[in-house]
């Protein structure tokens, strides 16, 4: 089960050794495929790395101002459509935010799950949920081409004891 093998992050984990295994990922799959990772594009990434929390595009511009970075906005959203093109962040439709992608390597369709209270974002990736949507759009003479599910909800963190049990 995907869901036991990438556990919530939790808030006390070694941030910093998300980041360095995303960015190794992400340096890797652009070799291997090619791509142009240049400074922006690496430097954007990080940012939204940052955290566990998806980041708007008005955040990012703001940290690279902070930073003393002229970056324009046009160049940013560039360096972002870029990311998410080579599957290394996603766009979080329902916040208009992004998240870094845990897994890059594989091509897969996401399942979100959100925290509604800490903004935490975790990923599954379920076949098995990508196959079952599918089959019922298939069903109903759809032809499901992409499928981002973005679920919201408490993470174990922000969960009360008495509520974590009375959640089945
Ligand atoms: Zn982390
Ligand atoms: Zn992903
Ligand atoms: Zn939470």
């Amino acid at each position: 089960m995907q869901g036991l093998e990438q556990p919530f992050p939790s808030q006390q984990h070694d941030h910093d050794d998300c980041i360095s295994t995303a960015m190794d990922a992400a340096e890797g799959l652009c070799r291997q495929r090619g791509l142009r990772f240049t400074e922006l594009r690496r430097h954007v990434l990080a940012l939204v790395w940052h955290s566990h929390k998806p980041v708007g595009a008005y955040e990012i511009l703001g940290k690279l101002g902070e930073e003393g970075r002229k970056a324009a906005p046009p160049t940013v959203y560039r360096a972002l459509e870029f990311l998410i093109e080579a599957g290394l962040v996603h766009r979080l439709d329902s916040l208009n935010a992004f998240i870094g992608c845990p897994d890059p390597e594989c091509s897969h369709s996401g399942q979100f799950l959100i925290c509604r209270e800490c903004r935490t974002v975790t990923e599954l990736d379920d076949g098995d949920i990508n196959l079952l949507v599918g089959q019922k759009a298939g069903a109903v003479g759809f032809a499901a081409e992409h499928q981002m599910l973005e679920v919201r909800g408490l993470c174990s963190e922000c969960r009360r004891p008495d509520q974590a049990t009375s959640v089945k």
